[in-house]
C-alpha cells in the first residue's frame, strides 16, 4: 500500500530536488498567505511567478543551501483551493516543510511519476509531466469552479502546482495533492478500477510477495466484491461521482481511475507498524533513524516534541506568515507520530466523513463494517496526439471496446456504468447474479 516508502534523507539520489521542493513551497505559500485576502481575478489563473534561490540570498529569496529556480503557478487559485478543502495554512506549511519529511514511493506508475509523501502522510507531491502541467493550467479555472460548486467532489485535490529546476538539470513540474489515505488507519486493500478490462489484472501470484499491492479490475470481479453502500449513501456517491465524470468528459479527460481503499474495522489496526514504533521510540533522543533504516516507516522515527512544543511551533510559524518572514529550513519542527491523526477539518465534506472516509451501510441504513476512501485519480490526461496513437497501437491487439484508451465521452461513460455497478449494499448483492468475470 502506498503508505510504504523509501525516506528521503541526505543520502538519496533525489534529496537535493526534495529540498529544492520543499524550500520552494515554503517560501511560496507563506508568500501568498501573508498578503490580505482578496477575490480572484481572471488574471489569477495565469499567473506564474519565477524565483532564484542560491546559497547568499538576496532581498526576495531567503538564503538556501541549494542552486534552484522555482516557478509558482496560480498561488492566488491554489490559495483559495486550499481554504475550499479547509486546510489550515499553517499546518500545510508545517506538513510539508520540516526536515526529514519526504518518503519517496519511487514510481508505482506506468508514466514514470515520481510520488512523495509529506512526513505526515496528509500530503502528496507528484511529479507530472510537462504536458500534463500545461493542461491543468489550462482547465484551472474550470476545475476550481467545480469544486466550488461541488464541495463534496471526488476528484483529486489540488493545492499548489510548481516547478524546480538546478542549473543545468531539467524542469521538473509538480502538484500537492491530498493523500487519499488516512495516516491514523490501515488499509487492507487497495484497487485502481478503470471500468476497462484488458491489462486491469495485476498478477494473484504476486500478491504473496507484495501483499500491499495495488489491484485492478479483474481482481475485483474475481472477489466479488461491491462498495457496499445502502441506496442512501450510494445514491449520494453516484450522483457525485456522475457529476465529476461529467466535467471530465467535458475536458476531454480520460485514464482516470477510482482509487478505492478498503479499512476493515473488523481487523483493526493491528497491523500499522507506525503505532507499533510509536510506542518503541517515543519519546526518543536526537535522530535514530540511521540506526533502524531497514523500517520503511523510518521517516518517522524521529524526535517527538511535545504537545506544547508543537503548539509554540504553529504559533511562531503562523506569526512568520503573517510578517512574511522566510521560515529558515528545519524551523517547522517536525510532524509527529502523535499527531498523525486526520485532518479533522475532513469531516466536513461527506466521503471523508467516517473517520476520514465513507463508511459501508447495509441495505437498512445501518453501519457495515468498512470504511471506503474513494477518490477519482490521475485526471490530468487530455485526449491529446499520444492517445490517439496508443488507441490505433493497441487497437491492432486486443477488442476494441475493451481497451482502455478510449474517447473520453465513451471513457467517462463505461467508467460510471462500471462503478455504479459494483456499488450495492450486501443484501442487494446477495439477490443479484453477480457480474461476469470476462478472462
Ligand atoms: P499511470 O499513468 O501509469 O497510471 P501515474 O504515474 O499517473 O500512473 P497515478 O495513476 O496517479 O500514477 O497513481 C498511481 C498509484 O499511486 C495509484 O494507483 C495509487 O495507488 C497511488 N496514488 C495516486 N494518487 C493517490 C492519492 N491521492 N492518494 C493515495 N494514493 C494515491
Ligand atoms: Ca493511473
Ligand atoms: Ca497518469
Amino acid at each position: 500500500r502506498v503508505v510504504v516508502g523509501t525516506k528521503v534523507d541526505q543520502n538519496h539520489v533525489n534529496w537535493v530536488t526534495a529540498y529544492n521542493m520543499l524550500t520552494g513551497i515554503r517560501f511560496t505559500v507563506s508568500r501568498t498567505n501573508a498578503k490580505l485576502d482578496r477575490p480572484l481575478t481572471d488574471a489569477d489563473f495565469e499567473a506564474k511567478h519565477k524565483f532564484s534561490f542560491d546559497i547568499t540570498g538576496n532581498e526576495l529569496t531567503p538564503s538556501a543551501k541549494y542552486d534552484f529556480k522555482f516557478k509558482d503557478y496560480a498561488p492566488w487559485v491554489f490559495r483559495h483551493l486550499r481554504a475550499k478543502f479547509k486546510l489550515d495554512p499553517a499546518d500545510y506549511l508545517m506538513s510539508l516543510t520540516s526536515k526529514y519529511i519526504l518518503s519517496e514511493l519511487g514510481s508505482p506508475g506506468k508514466s514514470g511519476s515520481f510520488f512523495y509523501f509529506s512526513r505526515d502522510y496528509k500530503y502528496i507531491i507528484k511529479t507530472i509531466h510537462h504536458a500534463e502541467h500545461k493542461f491543468l493550467r489550462k482547465i484551472l479555472k474550470e476545475y476550481y469552479h467545480h469544486v466550488e460548486e461541488n464541495p463534496n467532489t471526488l476528484l483529486s485535490q489540488f493545492y499548489g502546482l510548481h516547478r524546480v529546476k538546478i542549473p543545468y538539470g531539467r524542469k521538473i513540474h509538480f502538484v500537492v495533492m491530498n493523500n487519499l489515505f488516512p495516516p491514523h488507519r490501515d488499509i487492507h486493500q487497495t484497487f485502481d478500477l478503470k471500468g476497462s478490462t484488458v491489462g486491469r489484472d495485476y498478477r494473484e501470484e504476486d500478491l504473496e510477495k507484495n501483499p500491499r499491492a495495488t489491484l485492478k479490475d479483474l481482481n475485483w470481479l474475481r472477489r466479488n466484491m461491491y462498495l457496499e453502500f445502502g441506496p442512501e449513501k450510494k445514491r449520494v456517491f453516484i450522483e457525485q461521482m456522475e457529476r465529476d465524470v461529467r466535467l471530465l468528459q467535458r475536458l476531454k479527460i480520460m485514464d482516470y481511475s477510482m482509487l478505492v481503499g478498503i479499512h476493515d474495522l473488523r481487523k483493526g489496526n493491528q497491523e500499522n507498524l507506525r503505532d507499533k514504533t510509536l510506542q518503541v521510540f517515543q519519546p526518543g533522543g536526537d535522530s535514530t533513524a540511521d540506526d533502524i533504516s531497514s523500517l520503511p516507516e523510518r521517516g518517522i522515527l524521529m524526535r517527538t516534541p511535545s504537545k506544547l512544543e508543537t503548539l509554540r511551533k504553529a504559533r511562531e510559524l503562523r506569526q512568520m506568515i503573517q510578517q512574511e518572514k522566510p521560515i529558515p529550513m528545519g524551523q517547522t519542527g517536525s510532524r509527529m507520530p502523535d499527531q498523525m491523526e486526520e485532518n479533522t477539518a475532513k469531516r466536513d465534506f461527506i466521503f471523508y466523513s467516517d473517520d476520514g472516509g465513507f463508511r459501508a451501510t447495509h441495505e437498512d441504513n445501518s453501519p457495515g463494517d468498512e470504511i471506503f476512501f474513494l477518490s477519482i485519480i490521475d485526471c490530468l490526461t487530455h485526449y491529446g496526439a499520444v492517445k490517439k496513437l496508443e488507441h490505433l497501437w493497441k487497437g491492432l491487439s486486443h477488442d476494441k471496446k475493451q481497451i482502455s484508451p478510449i474517447a473520453p465521452e465513451p471513457y467517462g461513460d463505461r467508467f460510471i456504468r462500471f462503478i455504479e455497478s459494483i456499488t450495492k449494499s450486501p443484501e442487494e448483492a446477495a439477490r443479484e447474479p453477480p457480474p461476469a468475470v470476462p478472462l
